[in-house]
């Protein structure tokens, strides 16, 4: 029996990864993409000798590209190897203001704690409900299919919900913990990435400074750093 066809729009991780998976069911699978080359926003730019990265530069969540390359019975070591940079990026608050964020997780507690007492503690109860948040929202609710409501709707994960802040804005969340200006916009700035503000978006989005701070800033070795 002929294999069944299937074409995927575009060769960004989302294509490639559908596709990929895909291919690894029996399809027959054609990627169509409008670009020369793959990778969508994660694609390189070159120019006289320069190259240049064209989207990301942070790798975050390093457990969804675990995952991924698991399924076909690969590591992402056989393909890329990852470095984790300390300081793993410095937040610039204006000029000549601006603050190394360690790598080490001791390290940026005792960072926070000298701008602010007491904020050590804080971030410990702030991370470990993140965490939560982090594994319920991957391992739960992102690697659902989506094809219906109902997936959603089992009573363990009703009651997890509860627990995930969505109806509470990372604004609000956030000034629970902490008082300082500075630690306030350090805490909120990873939902920059998901192009909303603080106020608008649901503190379930804390689970994004888990990733950030626990799971931590990780670059691929020649991809997106070229020393
Ligand atoms: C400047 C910048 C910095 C970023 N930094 C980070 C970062 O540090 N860390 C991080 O995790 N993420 C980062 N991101 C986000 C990340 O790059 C994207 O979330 C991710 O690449 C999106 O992948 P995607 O497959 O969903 O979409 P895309 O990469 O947009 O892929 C869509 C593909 O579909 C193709 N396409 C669309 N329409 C058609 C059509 N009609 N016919 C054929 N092809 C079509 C497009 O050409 C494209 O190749 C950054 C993004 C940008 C722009």
């Amino acid at each position: 029996m002929s294999k069944k066809r299937v074409v995927v729009i575009g060769s960004g991780f989302a294509g490639l990864s559908v596709a990929t998976h895909l291919a690894s069911s029996g399809y027959e699978v054609t990627i169509l993409e409008k670009n020369s080359t793959p990778g969508g926003r994660a694609r390189k730019f070159e120019a006289e000798g320069f190259v240049f990265d064209m989207g990301p530069s942070w790798y975050w969540m390093p457990d969804v590209f675990d995952t991924y390359f698991a399924h076909f019975g690969k590591k992402v070591s056989d393909y890329y190897q990852l470095k984790r940079l300390d300081p793993s990026y410095a937040v610039i608050f204006g000029q000549d203001d601006f603050v190394d964020i360690p790598a080490d997780l001791d390290a940026f507690r005792a960072l926070l704690e000298s701008m602010e007492p007491g904020a050590a503690a804080q971030l410990d109860t702030f991370l470990e409900q993140a965490a939560y948040k982090y594994k319920v929202g991957i391992q739960d609710l992102v690697y659902r299919p989506s094809r219906s409501v109902f997936e959603f709707t089992s009573p363990a994960l009703l009651a997890d919900m509860l627990r995930m802040d969505i109806f509470q804005s990372m604004a609000k969340h956030v000034r629970k913990f902490f008082k300082e200006d500075k630690i306030i916009r350090l805490m909120e700035f990873p939902v920059l990435f998901l192009g909303e503000t603080a106020q608008n978006i649901p503190a379930l989005y804390s689970l994004m400074n888990y990733a950030d701070i626990a799971l931590g800033t990780w670059y691929p070795e020649g991809v997106c750093i070229r020393l």
